[in-house]
């Protein structure tokens, strides 16, 4: 069976321990690799490494950086097909979406922060005639980057270009439920030359390697992805530790839909927001509020369109859905639809696991699910559920929808529908989201603050945000 290894000090190696555990495709429902079950003997390895490689890389001319990086970019486009495979995989998502979306966006995170590295810049301040200060931007020191299983290329290379670009180290942690491609991400960086111990890949269980990464005192900023449950426990490790942390954590995101939208571009974007990849991903919409006099035929057309979408075969070219992630998180997305239906809900579309047959018979799938008649307040609708699961409601009044919409704990993304401009951004403004998209969806240009209010997180990812969450400004003033 595959070995996937650690990547430590620019080696490829298994865990101390010798200790590993199965990867699984859940496409299939069984193991077919192995990952390493590093612990905290790993991490300490990784960290060492890490401190090492700062010295260099650290004051390395940034044009160096960001041509080690931009080769790694390179190569991951030279790699798609394979990458994308890998990807499809292990996480069971649809090859058609590793191919269009995963794959191609890690290569534009490193690609994009390898130029950042050029083009990041001091400031300057002049008070009056008595005195210039300037701010250097120091990177700071060797950096943890934990990341989740839902895109996992994707969002592990999200976080680890602009610790680099900024002149960090790093250790990593990937998901244990989909490890593959950021090991096969660490062969491209030694084909690339990145210095041994720029970046160290620590696999294993979160409360283990990942609790190891985020106890180590000399690991001096945290970048976490993951769940709001997760988050708050990093938290409360790494906060009276005082270390620097950015949280990108859950959403349960509205989809508010007026009367006056282009209805079909709606429906079709709903359709996406709702079920792409699987609806695991943070920014789907899981909760579609619809303006009442348009709600039963927004209702009717949407379902009509839910049931037309093929899940199956991840790697079978016209499928649409895949298998979720685990069997687990499977079980915990059909405990929601049970729970739906006790608070009062009526099941519209899906609701079940969804049998395929084949090579896949055994794998983790579930039908695209629309539910109705639930109070906004109850539990399906306050709770992340993360999959392919949606409930939609009717609201009467802007006023109503907002407060529907800023009722969950949730802060991270939204969308609005409507052609009247005035009130797209009156919405917009009173939305309680670090991100607002009006008449479309995971529409993304990376230099914009991305990251969630309330319990979606501390902190904003993306452009220069990220760069100086990776670096201490330290300001020098100079009396003339
Ligand atoms: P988890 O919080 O379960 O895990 C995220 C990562 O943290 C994994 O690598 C996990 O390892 C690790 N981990 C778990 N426990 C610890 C710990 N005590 N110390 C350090 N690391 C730990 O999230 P999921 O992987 O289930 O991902 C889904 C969640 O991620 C959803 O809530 C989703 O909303 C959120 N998310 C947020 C995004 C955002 O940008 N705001 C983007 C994408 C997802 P392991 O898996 O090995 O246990």
């Amino acid at each position: 069976m595959l070995k996937i290894q650690n990547y430590i000090d620019g080696k490829l190696v298994d865990a101390i321990s010798g200790a590993s555990l199965p990867n699984i495709d859940p496409s299939e429902g069984r193991a077919y690799s192995m990952v390493p079950d590093s612990d905290a003997k790993d991490v300490e390895l990784a960290v060492q490494a890490a401190k090492e490689a700062f010295l260099t890389w650290s004051i390395m001319p940034a044009e160096k950086r960001s041509a080690v990086l931009s080769r790694i970019a390179d190569f991951i486009e030279r790699d798609i097909q394979e990458l994308a495979r890998a990807e499809s995989i292990d996480n069971g998502k649809t090859l058609s979406l590793a191919l269009s979306l995963d794959i191609p966006r890690a290569a534009s995170n490193i690609r994009f922060y390898a130029t950042g590295a050029l083009h990041f810049s001091s400031e300057a301040h002049i008070t009056g005639n008595e005195a210039v200060n300037y701010t250097l931007r120091v990177p700071t020191g060797v950096v943890g980057c934990i990341s989740p299983w839902n895109l996992p290329l994707y969002l592990f290379t999200w976080k680890i270009a602009p610790a680099l670009a900024a002149g960090c180290t790093v250790v990593a942690k990937p998901s244990e439920l989909t490890p593959m491609t950021a090991y096969l991400f660490s062969k491209l960086c030694v084909e690339a030359g990145l210095p041994p111990g720029v970046l160290n890949i620590v696999n294993g269980l979160g409360g283990k390697a990942g609790q190891a990464i985020i106890e180590h005192p000399e690991i001096v900023s945290i970048s976490f992805t993951g769940g709001t449950v997760t988050g708050k426990k990093i938290a409360a490790t790494a906060a009276p530790m005082l270390k620097k942390l950015s949280l990108e954590l859950g959403g349960k995101n509205p989809n508010i839909i007026f009367a006056d939208c282009d209805l079909k571009k709606a429906i079709n974007t709903s359709i996406q927001s709702s079920f792409l990849n699987q609806g695991e991903i943070c920014l789907c919409g899981s909760r579609i509020l619809v303006e009442r006099s348009i709600y039963e035929q927004f209702l009717n057309e949407f379902v009509l369109e839910v049931k037309k979408l093929r899940v199956g075969d991840p790697l079978e070219q016209d499928i649409q859905v895949g298998a979720l992630v685990s069997e687990a998180h499977m079980n915990k997305v059909l405990g929601y639809i049970e729970l739906a239906q006790n608070e009062g809900g009526v099941i519209r579309c899906g609701g079940k696991r969804a049998k395929i047959s084949g090579r896949c018979e055994d794998g983790y799938f579930v039908q695209p699910t629309v539910i109705t008649d639930l109070d906004y307040k109850c539990r399906t609708n306050q709770e992340e559920i993360f999959g392919p699961v949606v409930t939609v409601a009717p609201f009467d009044s802007e006023e109503q929808a907002v407060a529907m919409a800023n009722s969950t704990t949730y802060g991270l993304a939204a969308t609005i529908w409507t052609e009247n401009l005035s009130r797209a951004h009156r919405i917009a403004a009173q939305v309680k989201s670090g991100i607002i998209w009006i008449n479309c969806w995971l529409f993304r240009d990376l230099r914009t603050p991305f990251g969630g209010m309330k319990q979606s997180g501390v902190g904003r990812e993306g452009g220069w945000d990220a760069m100086k969450f990776f670096t201490e400004a330290k300001n020098v003033c100079i009396k003339i």
